[in-house]
C-alpha cells in the first residue's frame, strides 16, 4: 500500500505553528514512506474564506519547503458532497432536524438542570412526513444530523496507540446546516475516499471527530484509513499554546528572519525521541521520521530552542547557500568574510552589522584615547593573519593591558561592538587604512 496523505487547512486565516506541524508531520510522513502528500483547501465556507489567505498558505507551505503532490479545492466538489449526503438520507443515516439554536439551548439547560449529558436527544427522528411537510410549507429549513450508531469505535492509532471512542455519549453531529453549508466533516471523508487518503494526520483535539468520522466512513461503505492524533503544543510554561497561537504565524516568522529548516527542525522533532539540533534539509528530517519517536506528552514550542536552531541553521550554512542572499542584502564581501562571520549570526540579517564593520562606515568607541594613541604607534606596517597576535602583544608591551581590559577596547574601537567574529579573522578584512582611522576616532 502506498501512502498518501493530507493537509487540510481552512483559508479562513494565516497558517502558524500549531497548523503548520501538522502540515509538517503529514509530510514527513509521506517521505518516510515515499508516499504522496495532498493539499486540500477545505474552503467549504465560502463566506469566510479568501483568495489570500489560500494564497498565504501555499507561500508559506512553499517557502518552508513542504510540497505538495497534488492539491484540491473543496469548494470545487460540492457535487460528491451531495451524492454522499443523499447516499446517507436514503439510508436513513442522514435525518432532518427543525430545531432552533435556541431550542436546543434550552433543552441542554434542562438536561444538565437534571444531571443529564447534555447530548442532543433525537426528537426529529420522531417527527411524522406530514409534521416535516407542516415545517417546510412554513419555509423552515432543516438542518441535517448523522445517525451515530452508538457504540464503541476503536482505532490503532499512530501516535496514541490503542484509541476508542464511544458514539453512544456524543450528539449526533450536524453535517449540514440550514443554509445548505456542508460543516468540515462529511467532505473530509467524501475526500478521503476519493483522493485514497491512506492516512489521516492531525491534531489530537480531533479525536472525538474520528469516532463519527469513521462511522461516516463504514456508513458510505468505504474502507477506513489509519490514523494518527498528535498532542498539541504547549509553550515553554507547559501551557496550552492554542489561544496563542494566531500570533505565531508563518508569515511573521518569516518576517523576524527566520530560516524555514529552522522552524521544520523545531517543530517537527520536539515531542520526539531525536535531539532537538537542526536538520541538514527538510528531506533529511523527512528521513528520519518515526511515528514511534513520539511521546504522548505535550510538544514543548519554546522560541529560546528555535533561536538556538536558527543560529545553527546559520553556523552551518555554506557560502554557496549564502551567497545569493548576501549578494541581495549587498553583503557579499567573499568566502572568507562568509566564514568568519556566520558563527556570530543569530539572524541571517546580522551579517549587515558584520559587514559594516569590515567595510564601514562604523563608529568607533574609544574610552582612552591615551591607549588608542598607544595603540596607534605599535600597529604593524603590514595587517596579515598573523597581525593580530603581533600587535596585541605589543600593545600589552606599551600599555600594560591584559585580557580582557586589552581585547575588548580594541574591538570596541575597531568594530563598533562589544561582541562580534573573531579579531585575527577581522583585522586583514578591516585593512590599515581604516584600522588607522578608527584608532583616530573617525568614522570609518
Ligand atoms: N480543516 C480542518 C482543520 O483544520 C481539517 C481537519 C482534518 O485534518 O481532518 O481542523
Amino acid at each position: 500500500m502506498s501512502v498518501k496523505v493530507r493537509f487540510a487547512p481552512s483559508p479562513t486565516g494565516k497558517l502558524h505553528v500549531g497548523n503548520v506541524r501538522t502540515a509538517l508531520i503529514n509530510w514527513l510522513f509521506a517521505r518516510a514512506h515515499g508516499g504522496q502528500f495532498v493539499l486540500r483547501i477545505d474552503d467549504t465556507d465560502l463566506a469566510r474564506s479568501t483568495a489570500a489567505f489560500e494564497q498565504g498558505i501555499e507561500d508559506d507551505l512553499a517557502w518552508l519547503g513542504l510540497i505538495w503532490d497534488e492539491r484540491h479545492n473543496q469548494s470545487k466538489r460540492f457535487d460528491r458532497y451531495e451524492a454522499a449526503a443523499d447516499r446517507l438520507k436514503a439510508a436513513g443515516r442522514l435525518y432532518p432536524c427543525y430545531e432552533t439554536g435556541d431550542e436546543l439551548d434550552r433543552r441542554r439547560k434542562v438536561q444538565l438542570s437534571r444531571g443529564l449529558p447534555p447530548i442532543y436527544d433525537r426528537a426529529a427522528l420522531e417527527l411524522t412526513e406530514a409534521e416535516k411537510a407542516a415545517y417546510d410549507a412554513e419555509g423552515r429549513k432543516p438542518h441535517w444530523r448523522f445517525r451515530l450508531e452508538g457504540k464503541r469505535v476503536a482505532w490503532e492509532d499512530l501516535a496514541r496507540g490503542h484509541a476508542e471512542v464511544d458514539t453512544a455519549s456524543m450528539s449526533d453531529p450536524v453535517l449540514i446546516r440550514e443554509d445548505g453549508l456542508f460543516l468540515y466533516t462529511l467532505p473530509s471523508v467524501v475526500d478521503d475516499i476519493d483522493m485514497g487518503i491512506t492516512h489521516v494526520i492531525r491534531g489530537e483535539d480531533h479525536v472525538t471527530n474520528t469516532g463519527a468520522q469513521i462511522e461516516i466512513f463504514e456508513a458510505l461503505g468505504a474502507g477506513v484509513p489509519g490514523f494518527a492524533h498528535t498532542p498539541l503544543l504547549v509553550g515553554a510554561d507547559g501551557q496550552a499554546l492554542s489561544k496563542r497561537l494566531g500570533s505565531l504565524s508563518i508569515s511573521d516568522m518569516r518576517d523576524q528572519g527566520y530560516e524555514p529548516i529552522a522552524i521544520t527542525s523545531h517543530l517537527g522533532r520536539i515531542g520526539t525521541s531525536d535531539p532537538l539540533d537542526v536538520a541538514g534539509t527538510v528531506e533529511a528530517l523527512g528521513a528520519g521520521f518515526a511515528f514511534s519517536k513520539m511521546g504522548r506528552s505535550p510538544a514543548r514550542y519554546d522560541t529560546a530552542d528555535l533561536d538556538r536552531l536558527n543560529a545553527q541553521a546559520l553556523h552551518a550554512m555554506s557560502y554557496e547557500v549564502a551567497a545569493p542572499r548576501l549578494v541581495a542584502l549587498d553583503c557579499d564581501l567573499g568566502e572568507a568574510f562568509w566564514s568568519a562571520v556566520r558563527q556570530n549570526l543569530q539572524k541571517f540579517a546580522d551579517v549587515i552589522e558584520m559587514a559594516a564593520m569590515v567595510r564601514g562606515p562604523i563608529t568607533p568607541i574609544i574610552e582612552d584615547t591615551g591607549f588608542a594613541e598607544a595603540a596607534l604607534t605599535v600597529l604593524p606596517a603590514t595587517i596579515d593573519e598573523t597581525a593580530w597576535s603581533v600587535w596585541t602583544a605589543a600593545v600589552k608591551a606599551a600599555t600594560g593591558a591584559k585580557g580582557k581590559g586589552l581585547f575588548m577596547p580594541l574591538r570596541l574601537i575597531l568594530t563598533g561592538q562589544a561582541h562580534g567574529p573573531d579579531m585575527a579573522t577581522l583585522v586583514p578584512m578591516i585593512g590599515r587604512e581604516r584600522i588607522v582611522q578608527r584608532l583616530k576616532g573617525e568614522a570609518a
